[in-house]
């Protein structure tokens, strides 16, 4: 825990929120000061651009992202002659993949070293698979993020930042975890009410729902998970919820049951995000439902094994080019996700590519004792009345773990289906075993997983 942390923790509520709001103050000049308008206004223009120019203009970026590149540690010391010639050329496919290994290990060898912006800004990954990943960006690049969100994400959904707002993330804004509540913290400059991701339980619910209408929140944002599970219990206790314009859920994946439930719980339309840590992609839904990829944040690739491009509808890896954050380039780099591309346009008009599903992470894959992969694995837990949260933990390659947190009315016939389509996948030698649970912990910023593999490569 750092010492602002360890302050914060031992204030009272009322002070946390004064504390929360003065922060505010900084981070709202921090994210929409400077330049921040004129990004908003470039982002909306370029939403107009046609299949050809997207590609002129990546075309250009990726020119002045390689000259970055070309100022920083680890390019010079690893990209060979050739290839520098090949990201001259714009040769995409002729340049190396980067892991997260060497960015994790040394993150400032990818900065360039001719310039010395200040503040420098660090946002670290949630490091789900190990050591969290540091970025580090510009004031500019924070603002440019910024930009984006509300012009793709906000605006095509209707709302705006400049309006109320709540959101789930991996903020830690009650630190007692048996807390009697008040279970967020209100930021009053940006109209914003913070959530704990970490007290959501049935007899906490309504808490969260008053917060909503004592500060007349508008929109939400966050986590897709909480966001499920705070929609689950307003439906079972029937909780009156006050009028929501929009829901746009972040980090996590967002499986149609999800949508379905969250929808039907808050009375409005959910909207999905698709971005990193690293901004190393952005994608967004637009009013026909579809996800579209910004061609100006990143240039996306998804591959196969062998490293050539997979077709429209073929899930392969997803690998991106970063164009928005220059002072730490991170060039086709592997972000672990599995995804497949759309072979249809979007009736929308717009000209940016559209990502069919984003399908899991590479982590989360299954594998079976004869070799085969499988990824939304969660899958076996649709259409199950009696589980509130369920995580499936593949121990070894012949032991699967199941970790359910029942419902009201789950008993042995629920085990037994668990079992049963565990097995249907995996074949009858895999020995299941399920353990029914109070909760199942979240990472440690809040994220909820769906599948652990403890396989090695
Ligand atoms: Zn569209």
């Amino acid at each position: 825990m750092s010492k602002t942390d360890s302050i914060y923790k031992s204030l009272p509520p009322a002070i946390q929120n004064i504390a929360v709001s003065i922060y505010g103050i900084y981070w709202h000049w921090l994210r929409f000061g400077g330049n921040y308008v004129s990004f908003e206004n470039q982002y909306a223009q370029r939403e107009k651009l046609t299949q050809r120019e997207w590609n002129d203009y990546q075309r250009n970026q990726f020119k002045v992202l390689c000259l970055s590149a070309l100022r920083t540690t680890y390019y010079k010391r690893t990209w060979s002659s050739n290839e520098v010639k090949a990201a001259e050329n714009f040769d995409l496919s002729a340049l190396p993949l980067l892991d997260k290994n060497p960015i994790r290990s040394n993150p400032t060898d990818f900065v360039r070293t001719d310039v010395n912006p200040f503040p420098k800004l660090k946002f670290y990954t949630s490091g789900s698979t190990g050591t969290p990943l540091t970025t580090i960006w510009t004031i500019s690049e924070l603002r440019d993020s910024l930009a984006v969100r509300q012009t793709r994400s906000a605006k095509w959904a209707g709302v705006s930042y400049s309006l109320p707002r709540a959101t789930f993330s991996g903020r830690m804004v009650e630190p007692d975890p048996d807390s009697k509540g008040p279970y967020y913290r209100f930021n009053a400059v940006e109209r914003q009410v913070y959530f704990s991701a970490f007290h959501l339980k049935p007899e906490t619910a309504s808490s969260y729902i008053e917060a909503l209408k004592k500060h007349k929140i508008e929109w939400m944002t966050g986590y897709a998970n909480s966001f499920y599970i705070l929609a689950k219990f307003v439906l079972d206790q029937k909780i009156i919820v006050p009028p929501i314009k929009a829901i746009i859920t972040t980090s996590e994946k967002l499986t149609a049951e999800m949508r379905s439930v969250i929808q039907q719980a808050f009375n409005c339309r959910v909207f999905e995000e698709y971005s990193t840590v690293e901004n190393a992609l952005f994608a967004s839904e637009c009013e026909q439902g579809r996800l579209h990829i910004s061609p100006d944040v990143g240039i996306v690739e998804i591959l196969r094994p062998d490293g050539s491009p997979c077709e429209p509808g073929e899930v392969g890896e997803v690998v991106t080019t970063c164009l928005m954050r220059t002072y730490q380039p991170f060039i086709r780099y592997r972000l672990g996700d599995l995804a497949c591309w759309d072979p249809d346009p979007c009736p929308c008009g717009r000209q940016m590519p559209v990502i069919k599903e984003v399908v899991g992470r590479i982590e989360d894959v299954v594998v079976g004792p004869d070799g085969r992969q499988m990824v939304r694995f969660h899958g076996i837990f649709t259409g199950q009345p009696h589980i509130r949260e369920g995580q499936i933990i593949q121990e070894s390659l012949s032991q699967i773990t199941v970790k359910i947190v029942p419902e009201k009315g789950f008993d042995q016939s629920d085990i037994i289906e668990i079992t049963k389509r565990v097995n249907q996948r995996l074949g009858e030698r895999v020995k299941v075993s399920v353990d029914v649970v109070d909760s199942i912990p979240r990472t440690r910023s809040g994220k909820f997983k769906a599948v652990i593999s403890k396989l090695s490569n």
